[in-house]
Parts: C-alpha cells; sequence; structure tokens
C-alpha cells in the first residue's frame, strides 16, 4: 500500500529517536534507509501550498531544483487526505493523526486543542523544534514549540515566501533548531487571487524553487530536506491541471551543509 500524509511526522519521530503515541500513520521506511548512512543535523520540513503531484510534474523545469534534490534523494507520490484544505491537511502532516483523530479544522481549532504535534512532541523531549508560518498560526504554537516565528503578508505573496525563508535559515544558524517546518504559499495564493494563465502559476512555482534552492545553499549542517505539500491544487478553475490524481509529492532531499554559498 502506498504512503499517505500521514506517514511523514511519524517518519520524522523515528528519525529524531522517538514515538508520537497512538499515531494513524507509519515511518516511511525508505527514508529513514536513505539517512542510515549519513549524518543528518537537522530536518527541515517545507510544505509548499497547493501542488499536487500532477500539477508538480507538470511544472517540470520551474521546479528544477526541487526535482535535482529528489533526483539525489527519493520522490514518493503520497495520497493527500480529504478534505484537502489547508489547515486540517497541514494538522494531519504534522500530528499523523487523521483529520477525524485531531480535529483541527481550521486555524482557531489550533490554539486550545490537546492534540501535539510532532514539533511539540519533539521539544519535549528536549529537541529544539520551529515553525515559520503565517501569524495566526505562530501564535497558536506560541510556547508550544521552541521557535514560533509569524509572517505576515504585507508586501505580496513572494516577498512572503522569501521572509520564510531567510528566516529559516536564521532559525538554524541563530537559534540552533533541529526540525523546522515551514510553509510557502506562493502557488496556492496566485492560483486563488491572480493567475490568469499557466504562466502565471508557472512564475509563482519558480520563485519557490528559487527559495528552496536558496534554503539548501544556506544550510551550514548536515540537513534532511523534506518538501511536500498540503493538498492538490483546489482553485477550481485550475483544478482540471491534477487530472483527478489526489497525491502530493514528498521529495526527499540531503544537502551535507558544507557547499559554499552562491550568495557570494
Ligand atoms: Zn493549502
Amino acid at each position: 500500500m502506498g504512503y499517505t500524509q500521514l506517514d511523514i511526522a511519524p517518519t520524522i519521530s523515528t528519525l529524531l529517536g522517538f514515538e508520537i503515541p497512538e499515531k494513524d500513520g507509519r515511518e516511511i521506511k525508505e527514508i529513514t534507509a536513505f539517512c542510515a548512512d549519513k549524518s543528518v543535523d537537522q530536518i527541515l520540513l517545507i510544505v509548499v501550498d497547493g501542488v499536487g503531484a500532477t500539477l508538480y510534474k507538470k511544472l517540470n523545469g520551474a521546479l528544477a531544483h526541487l526535482q535535482t534534490l529528489s533526483k539525489d534523494g527519493l520522490f514518493f507520490e503520497i495520497y493527500s487526505l480529504p478534505p484537502r484544505i489547508t489547515t486540517p491537511n497541514i494538522g494531519t502532516i504534522l500530528s499523523g493523526y487523521a483529520p477525524e483523530h485531531h480535529l483541527l479544522y481550521e486555524v482557531a481549532d489550533t490554539f486550545y486543542t490537546p492534540v501535539r504535534s510532532v514539533l511539540e512532541l519533539a521539544s519535549e523531549k528536549g529537541i529544539k523544534s520551529g515553525i515559520v508560518i503565517e501569524l495566526l498560526g505562530a501564535k497558536a504554537m506560541l510556547n508550544r514549540v521552541d521557535l514560533a516565528i509569524g509572517i505576515e503578508n504585507l508586501h505580496g505573496i513572494i516577498d512572503y515566501d522569501r521572509r520564510i525563508a531567510d528566516l529559516a535559515l536564521k532559525a538554524f544558524s541563530l537559534e540552533g533548531i533541529k526540525l523546522l517546518m515551514i510553509h510557502m504559499r506562493a502557488i496556492d495564493n496566485c492560483a486563488h487571487h491572480y493567475a490568469k494563465v499557466w504562466d502565471d502559476l508557472a512564475l509563482a512555482a519558480r520563485t519557490i524553487d528559487n527559495n528552496c534552492e536558496r534554503l539548501c545553499y544556506g544550510l551550514r549542517k548536515p540537513t534532511l530536506i523534506l518538501a511536500t505539500s498540503d493538498h492538490p491544487i483546489h482553485v477550481e478553475k485550475w483544478a482540471y491541471l491534477e487530472d483527478n490524481n489526489e497525491d502530493v509529492p514528498l521529495v526527499v532531499g540531503y544537502v551535507s551543509g558544507a557547499s559554499l554559498s552562491k550568495e557570494k
């Protein structure tokens, strides 16, 4: 049986040496095997909003860096659980629980939930964990993880994603975070608000890919990178691009942290 979004958190917890109680997902054994002969100092989980497995392939060159990362690493198409909207699906990815188990349907639910994500469980075990996400989501996680940074979309979604990537690098280098989740929204935001033609979506994808590339070159320690999505593109006008496929991509990459910075 194929893997699903439920399996990401249990895989991360296995790599970090603890179990998620009563989880609905299971470890992705290929990922733990991939890491077995590597030193992994830190884990970066990137959730790219609104890209299914079919759209991911169609975006091809616009996501060239992510695709190179998976060529040297692993690539899976994993099933995205209903309802395929942002908050419950991120809840599934981060908790390893099905939606009827975690009951996180809107951001307000995340403030008072007794459900603990893999980030909170890691933090409790002394493994520094953090999140860089939109402002309200970060407020919900405040005091539940070691570092919760909230970003406001003040100057457009491209700028928003770029600041997410910048702060992710700072979280690792300045705060010693070992497990970090970030959320990049350019593709979903573009599909909802301003995409008129295919090239608009491709450009949004390219900005996300650039941010992923910048992250890879900016990391200074051996890092496992897991890049996935919360749901296939769900804006009615563009949903046909997924060809009724309900899977999302899961890119597994490894950077040694030794590469010379491209920024110079
Ligand atoms: Zn979403």
